[in-house]
């Protein structure tokens, strides 16, 4: 049996499968995918887009780094499409359009940006990906899925209006850097306003008052979920809009919405969904729409994308993207998330620092005539290459001592081992040396890498 149709429906249809005229099938077909689109659990939906991504997914963006011009290029095939409205909605401070893409025709109004800082893009593709699918042009190559697919994109596109903003700072993803052209942050300009991006922010969720917005942004991959060695490959936050971290109305629904898109993803990277500290920021955009989300019961929900081993372009995460957000929608037309456990939320282990790329324990280290034993803690620093779409790395080691209470993406057991090199081992020195038993090498570390 296909997990991917509803077993219900499934029994149901073999027993009159053979014996029911064409038009009569295809009647309980859609009857059963209506039962099934409001009944369906967030975890069943998010195989179903998970399993279907690569369907959707915009081929013309495989790596994390590009520029405006490559959404300029998605742009100009959305406006042919007549599902959606495009707009320029400012320019930024280097003059580049940002736009606003408008779809659907529901009473719930969704916002949703990405890009706000300039190196993190990861949303970005997602969004791209949601575009394909909310043509529904696509579904043919999933047939066994498309019957519902195609319901449920109906169903959203009737029951919402989605106001998309991807890439709201254009020129800090040129730069690929977190401020604006301005050097500002525009993260911390919601009281100043600043930053003509900033501005437009405040501006469109003012004049939309969205019911829910979706705040979308990457952090530092190396953030684990609780004090672990998993890593927090995605992490939600309804964020606060005071210091007392007040559950108002609005921020409820926002945890609650969160609940059903943890439920969705955390069977494909477990224990490795965080969440952020609820500490109030003032100058903050999320913190301020969440307070001024108050006065129209409107809901902030703040995902960030974070690492995961063996995806460097952030493409299964991005994955993760797509299948979050959907899920979040579904749960948004259908109030599924009314049911869920605020619970489930405080139980997502808050983000913390404690993990390194590689921590090589109990090493024997050569000072001059000192021997003493000890862990080595190790990252790789990612450099972007001007005008490339690839970056450098550089490894350093960060920490000597004591690392039991941290974890390494890799690891090295090096007890009874001798580290050999020409530099001196120090903090911030290369990541380059071997590790040797007995005199014979066993690994060889370059720029912060197991060789073998
Ligand atoms: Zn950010």
């Amino acid at each position: 049996m296909k997990a991917n149709v509803p077993p219900q429906a499934l029994v149901c249809f073999s027993e009159y499968n053979h014996s029911l005229k064409p038009v009569v099938q295809f009647i309980f077909i859609v009857l059963f995918s209506m039962t099934s689109l409001s009944n369906i659990h967030a975890q069943d939906l998010g195989k179903i887009l998970h399993d279907s991504h690569d369907v959707f997914k915009e081929k013309t963006i495989t790596k994390r780094r590009f520029g405006h011009q490559t959404l300029v290029n998605r742009i100009e095939v959305l406006k042919q499409h007549k599902l959606f409205d495009v707009s320029v909605a400012t320019k930024s401070t280097e003059g580049r359009d940002i736009y606003l893409v408008k779809c659907g025709t529901g009473k719930i109004k969704v916002l949703l940006w990405s890009q706000m800082h300039g190196d993190e893009p990861t949303a970005t593709m997602a969004l791209m990906d949601i575009f394909n699918f909310l043509t529904g042009e696509h579904f043919q190559k999933t047939p066994e899925n498309a019957p519902f697919l195609s319901l449920f994109r109906e169903d959203l596109l009737r029951k919402c209006t989605f106001y998309v903003v991807p890439m709201l700072n254009p020129d800090g993803a040129e730069a690929w850097t977190r401020y604006t052209a301005l050097g500002i942050d525009m993260n911390r300009d919601a009281l100043a306003l600043q930053t003509p991006e900033g501005r437009l922010l405040k501006q469109l969720v003012l004049d939309l008052k969205p019911d829910f917005s979706f705040n979308l942004h990457d952090k530092n991959r190396l953030y684990s979920a609780g004090q672990s060695g998993n890593l927090s490959t995605i992490s939600f936050l309804a964020t606060a809009f005071n210091q007392q971290e007040e559950v108002s109305s609005n921020r409820k629904k926002a945890m609650q919405v969160i609940v059903g898109m943890n439920q969705a993803i955390q069977s494909y990277i477990p224990n490795s969904v965080g969440r952020w500290s609820s500490e109030h920021e003032p100058r903050a955009f999320g913190d301020n729409i969440q307070l001024w989300g108050r006065e129209w019961d409107g809901s902030l929900i703040l995902i960030e994308s974070g690492g995961r081993k063996n995806d460097p372009e952030k493409q299964y995460i991005r994955k993760l993207n797509f299948v979050a957000l959907l899920t979040g929608f579904q749960s948004i037309i259908n109030k599924s998330y009314k049911k869920n456990n605020l619970k489930e939320y405080q139980a997502l282990p808050e983000n913390s620092r404690a993990i390194f790329d590689l921590i090589i324990r109990k090493a024997t280290i050569r000072k001059g005539t000192i021997t003493y034993q000890a862990d080595l803690a190790i990252n790789r620093t990612e450099r972007p290459v001007k005008g490339k779409d690839y970056f450098t790395t550089s490894a350093a080691i960060e920490e000597i001592g004591d690392m039991s209470v941290f974890f390494g993406t890799d690891e090295i057991d090096a007890s009874n081992m001798e580290i050999i090199t020409e530099n001196e081992i120090a903090l911030g020195s290369k990541a380059d040396f071997q590790i040797a038993k007995d005199g014979k090498v066993v690994y060889t570390v370059k720029n912060g890498v197991i060789q073998n």
